[in-house]
């Protein structure tokens, strides 16, 4: 018997070497070790045996069985190990695909107008200056020669936090700021983009809008070189065959003070809706800088004289892209956005 126990065990063995899945092995198992498998079924025969043949025999089998066991343990180990492997190396991340895409937001059209403002006039020599957006009644008004009681500040319909302090109504302030850090040095030459507020709000006006101020101050500065320059800058976004005009007009902080047309960019002249049938469109005003807005600036107005400029960015960006009401740049709707 013991013979016999000998040869199913070295059988099983090969075989178990052998096996490369888990069927088989189970399989295997279950032939070899099962209730009614081989050994089993060996067994069966002790009862014929003498005592001590029985005893050998029955230690011999309890052995075989657990070294089968044993080994049949080792090699699920193994299978499953193999299994794991094939598995991560089925499931590695391939790097070289290419990735989704991600939704890319672009510059907001008053940015884009805002940016290519901005580099035309530090193309030309001017700086950037900042100022806040809350601000004192002085600098808003008073400096810019605006006293208390001046019928010029109702042009400007004002968001007033308390007595003295004010949402500033246009980026004139930071005019004075600059010249008070500056004086006496010359020259002075920035521009001042940002956010104004007034108590507007219809097709053209809104309640937050952007401006860009420009300034210039140094000696013999003259109206020829307000001329040259804002015609260059409006060639510069409109194209080189735009038109400006000045017409008269009034502002407390300039002296003379003008405001500047420019040919209509949607019929060149001739007359449409979008310029009234004038062939005009108005887009900055402008002047020389009062001789008392340079004295609150720190200045000597017989020693340096200047120029001083200012524009809505949202109006130069309807014109400029044929939008007719201003309430959709601030909408969000991105099938608007989405053109520019
Ligand atoms: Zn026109």
């Amino acid at each position: 018997m013991i013979e016999r126990l000998n040869k199913i065990k070295s059988l099983a063995v090969a075989q178990i070497v052998e096996v490369n899945d888990f069927d088989s092995l189970n399989e295997l198992k279950v032939r070899t070790l099962g209730r009614k498998g081989e050994i089993t079924m060996l067994l069966r025969g002790l009862k014929d045996l003498n005592g001590q043949e029985r005893i050998e025999a029955g230690r011999a089998a309890n052995e075989i069985k657990d070294n089968l066991e044993k080994l049949i343990d080792a090699k699920t180990a193994e299978l499953k190990a193999r299994e794991l492997e094939h598995k991560l190396k089925e499931e590695r991340i391939d790097i070289s695909l290419p990735g989704l895409p991600l939704p890319l937001g672009g510059k907001h059209p008053i940015t884009m107008i805002a940016d290519e403002i901005k580099n035309i006039f530090i193309g030309l020599g001017f700086s950037i200056a900042e100022g806040p957006e809350i601000e004192s009644d002085y600098y808003n008004f008073e400096a810019l020669n605006m006293p208390r009681n001046h019928p010029a500040r109702d042009m400007q319909d004002t968001f007033y936090i308390n007595e003295e302090m004010l949402l500033r109504t246009h980026t004139s302030p930071v005019q004075v700021r600059t010249m008070e850090k500056m004086a006496p040095q010359i020259p002075v030459k920035i521009i001042v983009p940002g956010k104004v507020y007034r108590k507007d709000d219809d097709a053209t006006h809104s309640p937050m809008f952007n401006q860009v101020e420009g300034l210039l101050i140094d000696k013999n500065i003259t109206f020829a070189n307000l001329k040259g320059t804002l015609m260059l800058f409006a060639q510069r976004i409109f194209g080189e065959e735009v038109r400006v005009r000045y017409r008269p007009s009034f502002f407390p902080f300039t002296e003379p003070s003008a405001e500047m047309d420019i040919s209509c960019v949607q019929c060149q002249g001739k007359g449409c809706r979008m310029c009234s049938h004038t062939g005009w469109l108005e887009i900055l005003g402008a002047g020389m800088v009062n001789p008392r807005v340079l004295q609150y600036g720190g200045y000597d107005p017989e020693k340096v004289t200047g120029f001083a400029f200012g524009m809505g960015i949202e109006r130069i960006a309807m014109l400029k892209y044929g939008i007719n009401d201003l309430r959709l740049f601030f909408d969000n709707d991105k099938r608007f956005l989405k053109q520019f």
